[in-house]
């Protein structure tokens, strides 16, 4: 520094920089993102800026002086948009596996469990685990009414009596007072099957006292889909609470391109001023249990009862015409649209449909077959299964809709094991890759909206889901002309592609194209968040 006029524009410069800092905070900044492209989660479009984190916030979006940061990640002109938050998950079991690198991979920071009617019971000690295990997500829950009824009425097969339902509203109140996002159903399933429309509008209620929202896994997916639709907009209009309908689709052949009429219903909810509101993942196939193929009566009890009445000629003769005339109902000729993605029983059929397997196991294919292997199937057990049944064409509108968010139906993957559905380590870089930038069926600020501002709006996450100053620091970086999902249906563990650094709460969880091991994660109560 020989030059005493360049020593003192050194000074000054030196001054104007801790001057500017001053304005936000008197340290530096924990973090500058520098040379991003920022897709900000509202749906407008992108535009150039840098991005200062500060104990886990965003505190500063524009221009910002390098100097103010202890630490400087470069964005190399990639997009940074706001961590997705993917609304539909089933991730009871994440305390055993607190890195959930299959959804840090595609980006998700933040996660909603207790969905399909199913979670835990006890909101405030599940959420209490991150003080033993932090996560590398951010995680909600939602109070679940099969898993509410079932410890109040096992898998009965009739209403609750006046003191049971008491209890039920008990248990849902206490977890919505421990900060559970709203009720959860599965109408398909056992125990929420058995349940009337008044059961969850009482249970509804209590969930909406608290500002919660009701989230359905509707009674029918198929053949019934609009009677499904409109008891679950039924139950928001009885009780004003907002309604979210997972994973939105048609699953019954009989129905496919009739999505002008399934979104009908909800847009013409929303008309009324009820708020609806449906989340989708972005493939033709869905996931659940094989226990769905037969009737719900005959699932009653739990497997051994269920056994019971397979074991009953005139019982499992009935169990199979009715089996038959599902399918034939929804124009399905066998149930080769059924893949096994884990059968614990027997690890090899793994991966293979119901029409393969029992040409396998009894050398014959036969539709009879089928529904004889399927029972047997259940009978040792049950399986995962992925079901081939939508069509593309109705996945596509559904996901046009403004109100449509994305969410995965996903779980924790564990890498290897089963051959689960590719939703887990795909589908939000799916959209990205071919809905928004092969098909151009979206533009990329309206795909990201619909896995950021318009999630974190629908369950109440208050300081989510935008890049905007005082929120919290979770964020994501990519390449927009290279980001990929590469999980396939018959090779699903493949982590995406174009991803490059994952931000929970101000901190790196993927850096670089790799797990950094940070668990930064937070549980996400009702009104806190
Ligand atoms: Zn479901």
């Amino acid at each position: 520094m020989s030059n005493p006029k360049i020593f003192l524009l050194f000074l000054f410069t030196f001054f104007l920089t801790f001057s500017t800092s001053g304005q936000t905070a008197d340290a530096p900044f924990d973090l500058l993102i520098t040379n991003a492209r920022v897709v900000d989660g509202t749906g407008n479009p992108w535009f150039r800026a840098d991005v200062a984190i500060k104990n886990g916030r965003i505190v500063k979006i524009g221009r910002i002086a390098q100097a103010d940061a202890k630490q400087i990640v470069d964005a190399k002109n990639q997009i940074l948009a706001p961590g997705f938050i993917d609304v539909h998950a089933h991730t009871e079991n994440i305390f055993n596996h607190p890195d959930a690198e299959n959804f840090i991979q595609m980006g998700v920071t933040s996660l909603v469990t207790g969905n399909c009617g199913s979670s835990v019971t006890d909101v405030e000690s599940f959420l209490g685990r991150y003080e033993q295990t932090p996560l590398a997500v951010n995680l909600a829950t939602l109070i679940a009414h099969g898993s509410v009824r079932s410890k109040v009425l096992g898998a009965e097969n009739r209403a609750p009596t006046a003191e049971e339902l008491k209890r039920m509203e008990e248990i849902v109140e206490t977890a919505m007072k421990n900060g559970a996002v709203g009720l959860s159903t599965g109408l398909i399933y056992v125990p929420g099957t058995y349940a009337k429309t008044d059961e969850v509008i009482s249970l509804a209620q209590v969930a909406n006292k608290y500002q919660g929202i009701y989230a359905s896994h509707i009674r029918n997916e198929g053949d019934t889909v609009f009677e499904a639709i409109a008891e679950a907009i039924n139950i928001g209009e009885q009780t004003n609470i907002p309604v979210d309908i997972s994973h939105f689709k048609i699953s019954s052949k009989k129905h496919w391109g009739k999505t002008g009429e399934t979104l009908g219903l909800v847009r013409a909810a929303r008309e009324k001023g009820l708020v609806v509101t449906v989340d989708q993942y972005a493939y033709t196939a869905s996931s659940t249990s094989l226990d769905t193929i037969l009737p719900g009566w005959a699932l009653a009890g739990g497997r051994e009862d269920g056994k019971k009445r397979l074991a009953d000629k005139a019982t499992r003769a009935k169990i199979v015409e009715e089996i038959k005339k599902t399918l034939k109902d929804s124009r399905f000729k066998d149930f080769s649209y059924a893949n096994v993605a884990t059968y614990a029983a027997n690890k090899e059929y793994n991966g293979l449909n119901i029409k393969e397997i029992t040409k396998r196991a009894k050398g014959k294919d036969k539709l009879d077959a089928q529904i004889e292997q399927i029972l047997e199937m259940y009978a040792a057990g049950g399986a995962q299964m992925v079901y081939h049944k939508m069509d593309e064409a109705d996945v596509q509108s559904i996901m046009r809709e403004p109100f449509t968010m994305i969410a995965s139906d996903s779980g924790v993957r564990q890498f290897g094991e089963g051959v689960p559905h590719p939703r887990g380590y795909g589908n939000n870089a799916r959209v990205l890759g071919r809905y928004v930038r092969e098909l151009k069926l979206l533009a990329l600020e309206d795909a990201i909206r619909k896995m950021t501002s318009l999630p974190a709006q629908t369950f109440g996450l208050r300081d989510r889901g935008l890049i905007r100053e005082g929120f919290a620091a979770d964020f994501v970086i990519f390449d927009e002309t290279r980001i990929a999902d590469r999980a396939t249906f018959e090779n699903p563990h493949q982590y995406p592609v174009g991803i490059s650094n994952v931000y929970v709460n101000g901190a790196a969880v993927f850096a670089d194209e790799k797990m950094t091991g940070a668990r930064t994660g937070v549980a996400l109560r009702r009104g806190e968040n």
